[in-house]
């Protein structure tokens, strides 16, 4: 029976990708040697990180004015540095409270400015996505999390901002390359791969050129976007293999018909299992309908009585592994990024009927 992963992160990778990373670590580019062995600053992997910008440049419609970096650290390392780039000393930013990751990049803005939190779906353990709120008008930034990984809510229209200078900034860790999305109404975007685009190891961060300050900040040089940006990613050893992945990983995108279609094979698929979750008997979603995530799908049991019986059990018979809801959340979560086949959505929801006759 084939494997299926729902895991959150790090997450499914297209079989094509995962061939080509195999044989590049083998040989890469008729060079004799391990994609693992070779310098960055070869002409062969210096092409394969302006290839991997030009294809995400390409993919998103990125317009001028815009940089494409890829940096360590993870998302995790972003909700530092977008304040410590963005803000002036004691300045401040408006924040949108969704979920854990929300909270996190709150308290990093925190040690550096004051970040103003307009709205928290907290009060219903972030089932939904707050639409009405007002924001400080003098806010440098509104920052939103796109995707909210754990709870299993995304945004399907992104907030306008208030104030007339100010922009967006998004951690879409878990649905960049989803969907179509229009990169002019942001000044930032960050992204750890290992959701929806290849392993650990490398965050994609997409950032307007003219938010930064002329002026220096004086900030550590490995975390001021400038030496990035002045380097092209390559100020010190870049993640050479992640990057490659990635790229495999746009490429295969390209191949299946870019963002348009992808949006509609992941409306489609995240539509059949809450589709099922609705006329199954034992399962509910805790989510507000409009609200509900096409990456990340929390389902719960319907009934008390039913905690004892043991679908993730039932399902690791068949093969369809990491299914076990967040720890904060409970129940069940089927991550269902862009790899998942559809194939796999047929599996968990055969398991899931068939769960449920053996149950009544
Ligand atoms: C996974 C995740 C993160 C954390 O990413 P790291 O790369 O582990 O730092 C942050 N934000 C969101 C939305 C995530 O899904």
């Amino acid at each position: 029976m084939k494997t299926y992963n729902f895991s959150a992160g790090p997450a499914v990778l297209a079989n094509d990708v995962l061939r080509a990373a195999s044989n590049s670590a083998l040989e890469y580019a008729h060079s004799g040697m391990s994609i693992l062995e070779m310098s960055h600053r070869s002409k062969t992997i210096v092409s394969l990180f302006d290839e991997a910008t030009a294809r995400t440049k390409d993919l998103l419609n990125i317009p001028e004015g815009y940089s494409v970096l890829w940096l360590q650290g993870g998302a995790s390392l972003q909700f530092s540095m977008v304040p410590m780039n963005l803000l002036a000393e004691g300045g401040f930013a408006d924040y949108l409270v969704t979920g854990s990751w929300s909270i996190k990049a709150v308290q990093e803005c925190n040690k550096i400015g004051k970040a103003n939190i307009v709205a928290s779906s907290e009060d219903q353990n972030f089932s939904y996505i707050p639409k009405e709120f007002s924001q400080n008008i003098d806010s440098k930034y509104l920052h939103i999390t796109s995707n909210n990984t754990i709870y299993g809510t995304q945004f399907k229209k992104f907030p306008k901002v208030s104030n007339t200078n100010g922009y967006l900034v998004a951690d879409m860790s878990s649905d960049i390359f989803s969907r179509p999305i229009n990169i002019s109404e942001f000044g930032l975007i960050y992204a750890g791969a290992q959701k929806n685009l290849g392993p650990a190891g490398v965050t994609m961060v997409i950032i307007k050129d003219d938010i930064l300050d002329e002026r220096s900040k004086n900030l550590a040089t490995m975390l001021d976007y400038k030496t990035h940006i002045k380097k092209s990613s390559m100020f010190n050893t870049p993640p050479v293999f992640s990057v490659f992945v990635v790229n495999e990983t746009l490429k295969w995108i390209e191949k299946i018909g870019g963002l348009d279609k992808v949006a509609q094979l992941n409306k489609a698929k995240a539509g059949k299992i809450y589709q099922e979750i609705k006329r199954n008997n034992i399962f509910m979603s805790p989510i507000a309908k409009d609200d509900r995530s096409l990456m990340n799908v929390p389902f719960k049991y319907s009934h008390k009585s039913l905690e004892d019986s043991d679908f993730l059990d039932f399902c690791s018979k068949r093969n369809l592994y990491s299914l076990k809801g967040h720890r904060s959340v409970g129940g069940f979560r089927a991550s269902i990024y862009n790899a998942m086949p559809e194939e796999g959505i047929d599996a968990l929801v055969n398991a899931m009927q068939d769960f449920e006759k053996n149950i009544n």
